[in-house]
């Protein structure tokens, strides 16, 4: 082969793979946590760069404490995050062993309270909840606050936890993040049903595929019943979830292709989008 049809060769390679790569489905990742303690596991730039490389334009972020956070909105106003809306969440936790006190600790409300000043913040979350821990006087006090501020709450919650926080306030607005683990298909349904601004975050929720990673009839039938209440999350609590973060996103697309592509463009970035719109 001549070097001139080589080069034309290359050419053509090199932009099959550029129009495959954008191919991909965009993702919108609705539980990310950027933890800066006890230290980042990636720099600034190496973390927009791992958005980049899976094609993820939007993330809902949240650090503990909220620094990871601030240094995201910091680059975004500085142009440096080109293609990807960052969404600020209050974290109300400094430290990890604040997941087992806030719903108890009245100076979590202040940091929550100071933090909200900055006035970039669209929620409160991720917060830990299991039963009847959600009825507090501090929680209640924590949805109040969404509610009259137009913030969402992104809460791990159990079913029983989630119905709390509704009954605190029916106003709330809830991302129920790993919607439930394992809870059954027709139990998240009933809540769905039963609250129509309650959304399903999909990270660590067993059933949805079986094993061979073909979605369950279940499942399928949530999503094209409920096409409007579903959201994808990478949920980097821990390195491992960074070290992995390009798996957790193929395995994504690898189910949301299964599905008919408007419910599937839904899921992987839309429904996010309009929830977060400007307000
Ligand atoms: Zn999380």
């Amino acid at each position: 082969m001549s070097i001139k049809a080589l080069c034309a060769a290359v050419a053509l390679v090199t932009c099959v793979v550029a129009a495959r790569a954008d191919d991909r489905i965009e993702i919108f990742d609705a539980h990310m946590h950027y933890n800066w303690e006890p230290k980042p596991y990636y720099q600034p730039d190496e973390v927009l760069e791992v958005f980049k490389r899976n094609r993820v334009t939007g993330i809902l972020a949240t650090s503990r404490p909220n620094t990871g956070t601030h240094v995201l909105m910091d680059k975004q106003a500085d142009g440096k995050a080109s293609g990807l809306q960052v969404v600020p969440f209050i974290r109300p936790y400094r430290i990890r062993a604040d997941i087992g006190s806030w719903f108890n600790d009245s100076v979590i409300f202040d940091l929550v309270q100071d933090e909200y000043k900055r006035g970039y913040y669209r929620g409160v979350g991720e917060f830990h909840l299991t039963g009847k821990a959600a009825d507090t006087e501090m929680v209640k006090k924590t949805v109040d606050f969404a509610v009259e501020k137009n913030l969402y709450l992104h809460a791990h919650a159990d079913a029983e936890a989630v119905e709390i926080l509704m009954r605190h306030n029916p106003k709330a607005q809830i991302i129920w993040a790993h919607t439930g683990f394992s809870l059954g298909p027709d139990r998240v349904a009933a809540m769905l049903q039963k609250y129509p601004k309650l959304w399903g975050e999909l990270s660590y929720r067993s059933g949805i595929v079986d094993g061979s990673g073909k979605l369950t009839p279940e499942w399928r039938k949530l999503f094209e019943t409920y096409p409007d209440r579903f959201l994808v999350g990478s949920d980097t609590w821990v390195p491992e979830r960074w070290a992995s973060y390009d798996d957790i996103m193929a395995g994504y697309r690898a189910w949301l292709a299964q599905l008919p592509p408007v419910i599937a463009k839904k899921i992987a970035h839309g429904n996010a989008r309009a929830l977060f719109a400007e307000k």
